[in-house]
């Protein structure tokens, strides 16, 4: 599978000595292992802040892929999509999957081997099972008073 994040000219393993608020923007988008997962609707209880993961898609997105269908104009179809910044993730780093490697980083954690900044391919993140390929309900076949029957527990 062809990479659709540029990954090419970076410095060897910059994110271990860089902060995510010194990145250039190419160095922030290669972060992104394409897993697909914070596409998938979650529900947070209210009370206990705890969130659930669905396996309910968000419309845009290509489970064949893992990617939005319509990235640069998504806002169009998506108000709501979230753009993560070094800035936001302090507000949203509770919600993003456990393997995302804008949390791991923010937590002060290690990227997985299967990263495609380490592993050199794209195809890692599926052939590691971490990503949504092939598993997703698109949210339009699902109402949403139903998502609760469709959580589940995170691909780790
Ligand atoms: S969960 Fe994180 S690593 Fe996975 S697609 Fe979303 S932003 Fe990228
Ligand atoms: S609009 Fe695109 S990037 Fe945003 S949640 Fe949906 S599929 Fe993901």
């Amino acid at each position: 599978m062809t990479d659709p994040i540029k990954r090419t000219g970076l410095a060897r393993r910059f994110w271990e000595h860089k902060p995510l608020d010194r990145m250039t923007r190419q160095e922030w988008e290669a972060l992104c292992d394409g897993c697909g997962k914070c596409c998938l609707n979650k529900l947070e209880d209210e009370d206990s802040g705890e969130v659930a993961l669905t396996r309910v898609a968000c419309r845009l997105l290509d489970d064949t892929t893992c990617r939005c269908a319509q990235y640069d104009i998504r806002h169009q179809f998506v108000p709501e999509c979230i753009v993560l910044r070094p800035d936001n993730l302090d507000s949203h780093a509770y919600w993003m999957p456990a393997t995302c490697a804008y949390r791991l980083l923010w937590e002060g954690k290690p990227l997985y081997g299967w990263h495609p900044l380490i592993s050199g391919t794209a195809q890692s993140v599926h052939d590691a099972g971490v990503s949504v390929q092939g598993w997703t309900v698109p949210e339009f076949e699902v109402p949403e008073e139903e998502w609760e029957d469709y959580v589940i527990e995170e691909p780790t």
